[in-house]
């Protein structure tokens, strides 16, 4: 028995994937001399991976960064295994295997991976140093290990802790990875991600690893002007109400109407990304109309005061902010929050 098709979702997150290429060339143009890579981990940042992954390949990209070997298969339909790189590395036998069976290249993160690496076969791998964000990779004390000598290294890395922030931390990394570098052989070098292709010229290398930016979001102000919003979220009015004054609207009652006025339940919730924070302050757009945001959000739904927008009718789609740095000042959600949490309920579309 063959199953129907369903409706069309109520939810829609609409990829502007014009904004998404152009976003991907000003970052490698940024770069200089530098080629530019792109981090598309955790679904690309919730923007999906069947969307970006081809658009970023079609504008130029030829490395991509995820972070789990689970998220290897998914890309394997747009690009070669060898343009994939796998960031968390390989932490045990099994996952060496996966890497050799797959084509994907392992990011080698420890002496002890390095190692598992070389058991397993070596080859050709990245290998990633930790400069000061102390999360994963060698420390440059250990360059010299003969585990790290005997592995065949193409692009030597390291990762910046904050480079959305002007602060020392910057510099003493450059200076910690330029210093490593001669140490360890190696094809290219790579330390910027977004933030850190805006730092300048001195901290592009070979390759730069552009996520955030990609996809919207501002990490720095030099960034501004220059990277488009690529995803724009929209949820039907699943229906349209009066209340009176003295009905509350939602759980616990936080908001009480004083007034008649006419309210619309929309299809999103924080199931979908749009988490408590948002809540009241929020503005809904249709057509040009402000909606705010009234009571708790709930897990599939919120609700909204249209009462002067007498053209608003079940079905209708509202626009949901999502201008990263704006939205994230507002809620308190870091730009990456706002879109790793976009969830799977969305009817991603061009
Ligand atoms: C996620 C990640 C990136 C991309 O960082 P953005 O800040 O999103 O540009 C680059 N390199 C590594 C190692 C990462 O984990």
């Amino acid at each position: 028995m063959s199953i129907a098709e369903p409706p069309p979702a109520t939810l829609r997150l609409r990829i502007d994937r014009e904004a998404l290429a152009d976003n991907w060339r000003a970052l490698a143009r940024l770069s200089g001399k530098a080629k530019a890579g792109a981090a598309v981990k955790a679904d690309a940042y919730g923007i999906g991976i069947d969307h970006a992954v081809p658009t970023l390949r079609n504008a130029g990209c030829e490395i991509f960064f995820v972070a789990h070997w689970g998220e290897v298969t998914a890309l394997l339909p747009h690009v070669p295994a060898g343009q994939v790189a796998v960031l968390h590395g390989v932490g045990s036998a099994q996952e060496a295997q996966y890497a050799r069976a797959t084509g994907a290249i392992p990011v080698i993160d420890s002496l002890k991976q390095a190692a598992l690496w070389q058991e397993s076969g070596g080859g050709r791998c990245h290998l990633m140093v930790d400069t000061g964000i102390n999360r994963l990779g060698i420390a440059p004390s250990e360059a010299g290990d003969p585990a790290v000598a005997a592995l065949e290294v193409d692009v030597l890395m390291s990762h910046l802790a904050s480079a959305d922030e002007d602060v020392l931390l910057n510099a003493l990394q450059l200076e910690r990875f330029s210093e490593v570098a001669p140490l360890i052989s190696h094809k290219a070098l790579s330390l910027a991600n977004s933030a850190g292709i805006a730092l300048g010229s001195d901290y592009a290398f070979d390759l730069t690893r552009p996520g955030l930016a990609l996809y919207g979001g501002i990490p720095r102000p030099e960034l501004e002007g220059v990277i488009r919003q690529v995803a724009f979220p929209e949820a039907a009015v699943i229906q349209r109400r009066r209340i009176s004054a003295g009905d509350s609207v939602g759980y616990n009652a936080l908001f009480t109407a004083t007034r008649e006025m006419e309210v619309a339940t929309v299809s999103i919730g924080y199931a979908d990304g749009f988490l408590r924070s948002r809540g009241p302050g929020t503005m809904l757009h249709f057509e040009g109309h402000p909606l705010p945001v009234i009571g708790r959000v709930s897990m599939d739904m919120i609700v909204v005061d249209c009462s002067t927008c007498e053209t608003l009718r079940e079905g209708d789609f509202l626009a949901i902010p999502f201008a990263l740095p704006q939205v994230s000042a507002a809620s308190g959600l870091s730009q990456y929050e706002l879109l790793t949490t976009l969830g799977s309920r969305f009817d991603r579309c061009t």
